[in-house]
């Protein structure tokens, strides 16, 4: 019995989980599995309820379940908390706990929503690249950091750094997943700039001596944000770390038309047992614009917990059932607001949900 931790979180966190649990039920009624449901907190909603965003029983949960599923979290009510009471801190804390190194986010457009992308058809139509984003790492963790007085006036400052082992790490990650598809990666960097990203090409290109049928190439980070727009199907595996990852999967994630759409999965080290801790969540935040109103899309949700059964749960069959089944509704037309266009019909979060479910059974 595979035992899966559920963290809604914040905001439409809620909704779009709860559309997942159903995924789960349904999966465990009539396809014969036994995936044990564990209920937690994080974010804004554990910060009300404990005093922490990450509350140890939360922690605790996380390390002795086989996975995470976890919606999202913030909300401009805890904007003003102090920086570490925040419910991002949650999140990355988290993530930094499980040393979940590896973030794997799809970005897939399905042609039934070609028109849901700003971007021309020919431009995007058939888009499949996966983004592997350094996560535990960076300028986001780099110490020291802070806000002081220096020189009679405010000073805010962050440190930028890797150790080569954390860039050797994720570059064996994202090698392994290119032999998988098509066999190239890009590697993205700022190397012209900054030392800690001229450490990251060198690096990659040791890594890359390890895997002979992948093609290695680099790019500035500035040059793969226009290309990303211009021509994203020239990308495989695109390989980066915390920050650019952050900002370039949210640009590609727009290539798919909507937020709503993308998922991800962060994956850590496997121990001696080979037993990997992961976590799977939407790219997309919490969204407090639609929170409670039914607007919210649950397909990234979905398809992150699809990412679950085949990278966590070695169910790759359930996991390709729940892709087509995603993308059976979307060929008769059932769209959330996000992604609505012409002739199309209009459903809520609950109602995506359960049109997916009709096509599992
Ligand atoms: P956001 O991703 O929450 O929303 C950006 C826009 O996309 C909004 O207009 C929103 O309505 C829309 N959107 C997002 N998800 C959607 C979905 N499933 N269906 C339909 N539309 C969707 O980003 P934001 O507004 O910058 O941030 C809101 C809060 O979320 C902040 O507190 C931020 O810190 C937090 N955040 C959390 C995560 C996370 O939990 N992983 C990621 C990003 C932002």
């Amino acid at each position: 019995m595979s035992k899966i931790l559920i963290l809604p979180g914040d905001g439409i966190g809620k909704e779009i989980v709860a559309q997942a649990i159903k995924v789960i039920d349904s999966l465990n009624a009539n396809h014969n599995m036994s995936m044990n449901l564990v209920h937690g907190l994080i974010g804004g909603s554990a910060y009300d309820a404990t005093g922490s965003p990450l509350p140890e029983e939360t922690l605790i949960a996380a390390k002795e379940c086989d996975s995470i599923l976890l919606g999202a979290v913030g909300g401009h009510q805890w904007e003003s908390l102090e920086r570490e009471l925040r419910p991002e801190r949650g999140l990355l804390g988290i993530r930094a706990e499980l040393d979940l190194f590896s973030n794997l986010r799809p970005a897939i457009l399905y042609p039934q929503l070609a028109n849901a992308s700003t971007l021309k058809n020919e431009v995007v139509s058939g888009l499949d690249l996966m983004i592997v984003r350094e996560l535990v790492g960076g300028i986001y963790f780099g110490q020291p950091r802070g806000f002081e007085i220096k020189d009679g006036e405010r000073f805010g400052f962050n440190s930028a750094n890797y150790f080569e082992s954390e860039i050797a790490r994720i570059g064996h990650s994202a090698f392994q997943i290119a032999q998988k598809r098509d066999k190239r990666v890009c590697s993205i960097d700022k190397a012209n700039v900054l030392e800690v990203c001229e450490l990251w090409r060198e690096v990659m290109e040791e890594v890359s001596k390890d895997y002979p049928d992948v093609e290695l190439s680099h790019m500035y980070v500035d040059n793969a944000a226009m290309q990303l727009v211009r021509a994203p199907k020239q990308f495989d595996v695109i390989l980066t770390d915390n920050l650019f990852g952050d900002i370039l999967s949210d640009e590609a994630a727009m290539l798919t038309g909507s937020l709503g759409l993308l998922p991800s999965a962060s994956l850590g080290a496997k121990d001696k047992n080979g037993k990997m801790r992961s976590m799977y969540e939407p790219v997309h935040g919490s969204a407090p614009d639609i929170a409670g109103k039914g607007l919210a899309n649950p397909i990234a949700t979905i398809l992150s917990f699809a990412m679950a059964l085949k990278y966590s749960l070695n169910l790759d069959k359930e996991a390709d059932a729940l892709e087509k089944a995603v993308q059976s509704i979307l060929d008769e037309g059932l769209r959330t607001k996000d992604i609505l266009s012409k002739g199309m019909k209009e459903v809520s979060t609950s109602e995506m949900g359960d049109a997916i479910i009709s096509k599992l059974q």
